[in-house]
């Protein structure tokens, strides 16, 4: 033989790129959310069982799924948000790689309903394991379901390397609650195994963020705003008293996507010196909107982590923004005493 080596078939390779993109039930939460949001839905259901690990169903009123469209989605590198390289420096969506759902399509049991609100019928598909089983024209509502079963039913090592369920729905929740602050006009259900853990109208961003964390939160809140060529910051820093031992309460979003920053997180910090008992993490709830032509998403498969052209800068914006809503609003410095 004059070579060994061999292209990879379709499902294997998908098998292998569900790897980066599905770690957990919430994973698969966070893609399907954000696939309804790029898919201009104002109303998101999303459904659970057992955490996730039996059932996660995303219900949307969005744009819906031509038949065609309905069967390519599942391919890998299979997308309509983006054309060519240059528009990965022009992000409107969340989505781009094309990689989600092939990838969970691969590694669970997956049904499809989608309808186009100009369509008769919609589409009907049963995908498990890459392989199409079922397919047919179905009366549905304008919109799009994903039903996801059976999570990781083939790769048993990941099956069983998953947590409690209290741990992976904490998870779950916080996918959820990350894509609902950062969307506040849209409708937004969570049910987990029958009973309805939140249930989030359509409001502005202060309510969200009291819809989610109680009524208490309001009374905390603080807002932030700056408008400058390299970032627009609105949304709401934590008065210092309130400040808590966790880090639970901390939010930053990147043009409406949720992100973790190390290094944004200590400009807050900073901004914040003096205010703060030793150890204790103010909350802050903080809107960055930046011209996508100055930041990096792909970076990786998850997109929590983005490159900044000019951090530097960003970091003094958002550093004085939140010191001076906190001179503005009269916080005094905790006097430690008790130390
Ligand atoms: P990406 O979001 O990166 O494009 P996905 O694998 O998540 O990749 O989805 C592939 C394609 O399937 C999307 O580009 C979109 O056209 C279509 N799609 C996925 N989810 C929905 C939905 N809820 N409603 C309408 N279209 C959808
Ligand atoms: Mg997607």
């Amino acid at each position: 033989m004059s070579s060994i080596i061999q292209l990879l078939p379709d499902h294997v390779a998908n098998q292998i790129a569900a790897g980066e993109v599905v770690q957990r039930p919430a994973s698969v939460v966070k893609e399907l959310l954000e696939n309804a949001i790029d898919a201009k839905a104002t109303d998101i259901k999303l459904v659970v069982k057992d955490a996730g690990k039996t059932l996660i169903q995303v219900i949307d009123n969005g744009m819906g799924m031509s038949v065609t469209d309905a069967r390519l989605c599942f391919e890998r590198h299979a997308t309509s948000k983006i054309r060519h390289a240059e528009d990965l420096f022009d992000l409107h969506t969340k989505g781009f790689r094309g990689e989600a759902l092939a990838s969970i399509a691969a590694i669970a049991h997956v049904e499809l309903k989608t309808k186009r609100d100009q369509e008769e019928l919609g589409t009907h598909i049963v995908i498990e394991g890459s392989k199409f089983v079922a397919q047919d024209a179905a009366v549905l509502p304008k919109g799009t379901s994903f039903l996801v079963k059976n999570l990781f039913f083939n790769i048993p090592a990941r099956r069983n390397f998953l947590k409690s369920d209290t741990v992976e729905m904490r998870h779950v929740i916080d996918e959820f609650q990350r894509v609902a602050l950062a969307h506040p006009s849209i409708y937004f259900t969570l049910i987990h195994n029958g009973s309805e853990m939140f249930n989030l109208p359509p409001s502005n961003y202060r309510q969200r963020i009291v819809n989610l964390l109680g009524g208490k939160t309001n009374e905390k809140l603080v807002p932030v705003t700056e408008d400058t060529e390299i970032v627009k910051i609105s949304g709401f820093i934590g008065k210092p008293e309130f400040a808590k031992k966790n880090r639970n309460e901390q939010f930053f979003f990147v043009n409406d996507r949720f992100i973790k920053s190390a290094y944004l997180h200590h400009a807050i910090m900073s901004a914040y010196e003096g205010l703060l008992k030793e150890g204790n993490q103010p909350s802050y709830f903080l809107y960055l909107q930046v011209p996508p032509n100055t930041i990096d998403i792909n970076i990786h498969p998850t997109k929590t982590e983005i490159k900044f052209d000019d951090e530097q800068s960003l970091y003094a914006i958002l550093r004085s923004a939140v010191k001076h809503s906190l001179g503005q609003f009269n916080v005094a410095p905790v006097l430690d005493f008790e130390r």
